[in-house]
Order: C-alpha cells, then sequence, then structure tokens
C-alpha cells in the first residue's frame, strides 16, 4: 500500500501506477510504467468479472447436479433394474454427460476468457446472444400462455383477483434482456477486441505485477449479490421445512 504523491490517493493493488490519476507509483521502473499505462484496467477488470463466473458457475452447477444425480442413481441401482428402470438409468447417463460437458465447457471457457483469449471472448458473446434469444422465446411462451389463461376466466370480476399477472414475466424479462445486452455490447466492443489482441496480451505479461481488480465491475458484484440472496432464500426454505418436522 502506498499513497500517490500527485494525487493522494491510497493504492493498494497495483505497484506500477495510480489507479486514480496514473502517476508512477514510487521506485517504479519507466519502462514498465510506460506499459503499465497502456492498460485498459477498466475493461480488464469487466472480463475477469464474466470469466469469474464462467468457472464458478461451472464447479457449483456441476457439483450441484452430481450430488442430486448421485441420489436419483442410488435410488435407481437400488431398486432392480427392469426393462423401464434401466431405460432411465441409460438415460440419465446421458443427461450426466451432457451436463458434466457444459460444466466443463463453461469452465474452460472462463479459464481463456479471464486470460483475455480472443477466441474465449467470441465464444462468450455468441453464447450470451443464444441466452438472450432463448430469454426472448420464453418471455413470449409465457405470454402467450397468460393470455389463454387471462381468456378462460374472462371479465368476470369474481376471479379478478385471481387472474395471473404479466407484470412479474415483464420485469423478469427486461432485467435479464438487459444483463445480456449489457455483455454482449462489452464483449464486442472496440475496448475489449482491444484487451484481447496479441500486442496487448505482451504488454499485460510484462506487466504481471498489475492485475485489474474484480469489484469495480458490476459484471463481478451483481451475480455476487444475487447469489447471496439466493443462498439465503434456499436457506431460509430449509429452515422452514425442518421447522415441520
Ligand atoms: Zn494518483
Amino acid at each position: 500500500m502506498w499513497s500517490c504523491d500527485t494525487c493522494g490517493r491510497p493504492n493498494r493493488h497495483n505497484p506500477l501506477i495510480c489507479e486514480t490519476c496514473g502517476a508512477a507509483a514510487p521506485g517504479a521502473d519507466a519502462n514498465q510504467v510506460n506499459l503499465a499505462l497502456q492498460r485498459d484496467l477498466a475493461m480488464e477488470s469487466h472480463l475477469r468479472g464474466l470469466a469469474f463466473w464462467y468457472r464458478i458457475g461451472a464447479v457449483v452447477f456441476g457439483v450441484g447436479f452430481l450430488v442430486l444425480f448421485g441420489l436419483v442413481g442410488g435410488a435407481l441401482v437400488s431398486s432392480p433394474l427392469h426393462g423401464s428402470s434401466a431405460l432411465m438409468a441409460s438415460a440419465f447417463g446421458y443427461v450426466a454427460m451432457f451436463v458434466v460437458a457444459a460444466a466443463a465447457g463453461s469452465y474452460v471457457l472462463g479459464h481463456y476468457l479471464g486470460r483475455f483469449a480472443n477466441g474465449a471472448r467470441i465464444a462468450a458473446a455468441i453464447l450470451s446472444i443464444v441466452g438472450l434469444a432463448f430469454t426472448l422465446l420464453r418471455f413470449v411462451l409465457t405470454c402467450v400462455a397468460y393470455s389463454r389463461l387471462s381468456a378462460l376466466y374472462g371479465d368476470s370480476s369474481l376471479f379478478a383477483d385471481a387472474q395471473p399477472s404479466l407484470m412479474g414475466p415483464i420485469v423478469m424479462f427486461v432485467l435479464s434482456a438487459l444483463w445480456s445486452g449489457a455483455i454482449i455490447l462489452t464483449l464486442f466492443s472496440g475496448r475489449a477486441a482491444q484487451v484481447c489482441s496479441p500486442a496487448y496480451r505482451t504488454i499485460v505479461a510484462r506487466t504481471a505485477a498489475m492485475k485489474a481488480s474484480m469489484v469495480k465491475t458490476p459484471f463481478f458484484v451483481v451475480p455476487l449479490v444475487v447469489t447471496i440472496l439466493a443462498a439465503m432464500v434456499v436457506l431460509r426454505l430449509l429452515m422452514a421445512m425442518r421447522g415441520l418436522y
């Protein structure tokens, strides 16, 4: 930790330059400082934040699925394998293979995106576009289902309270579309392409002591907050279930 002579701000993790004003750190090599000033720490932080969740998501999703799979598989094995159980077991095998492959792919993608590989940037952007398309499709299907339900209820004011509202799905759709859109725009931006260029990666390798902080990007912080909230909801549900027995 050192204080910048120019702007007075403290710098905790950057041994080369002040992250507020770009002044050289005391005693830093002039060559290294020159290279350090060419780094786009904000964009690096976005890519590292996204990469983190590709990896952690893969681990959490993969482990969660394997636990669930172990439980179901155990139940299948303990019952005698009649025709239908055997068929179920092989279907589960295929699903497990698919999930493990998806988790492994996500982990590898995160690994290379965190190292600013251009292929990983493009792959992640395409996956986000596919994800956005699925979100849109799900929303349209939900709207169709709701309009059918509404037609079923008719105009009768008797059921006005019971009538389903589209508010929740609309909010969810807008939020996830904005989120995917932000990721797609970021990954396809010129700055992201610049960070993933060979010349830039050489600069990163030569100023390896300097690492972009992940806590400065919403791509790291927002999923973290959502994950913590989800974990709290699950914990409360588990407590409530224990209280029932
Ligand atoms: Zn400064």
